[in-house]
């Protein structure tokens, strides 16, 4: 998709700080955080949001939500949060399909860092 930011990061026409990448799939931190660790895990393909997924995205859809729980292995995150906003009133803005992985606060309820 030509105006895709998304896709544009997905084939390095726009900078991200890719922090996992395969054939399917890539990670990069969110520009404008909601949290001290927020991870963004995007398909390369262009697939509009969960509200346009089909049966041959199961694969995707899993590998993403796994891919998001190593990130949060591997950033040494025992808590998280793993959100698929869906459409405009889902508060989705970017129409490519992402998962974000929210973490890094010492208790959430306080909102303590
Ligand atoms: P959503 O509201 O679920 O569509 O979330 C889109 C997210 O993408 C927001 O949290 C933005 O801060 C983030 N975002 C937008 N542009 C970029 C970018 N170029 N690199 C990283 N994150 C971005
Ligand atoms: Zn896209």
């Amino acid at each position: 998709m030509e105006n895709c930011i998304f896709c544009k990061i997905a084939n390095k026409s726009a900078p991200a700080q890719i922090v996992y990448e395969d054939n399917d799939i890539l990670a990069f931190p969110d520009i404008n955080p909601a949290a001290p660790i927020h991870i963004l895990v995007v398909p390369k393909e262009h697939i509009q949001s969960i509200a346009d997924m089909n049966g041959n995205h199961t694969g995707i859809i899993s590998k993403i939500i796994f891919t998001a729980k190593k990130i949060a292995e591997e950033k040494g995150l025992t808590g998280y949060k793993l959100v698929f906003n869906v459409g405009r009133e889902g508060g989705q803005i970017i129409d490519h399909l992402h998962l974000h992985l929210l973490g890094g606060w010492k208790n959430k309820s306080t909102g303590e860092v």
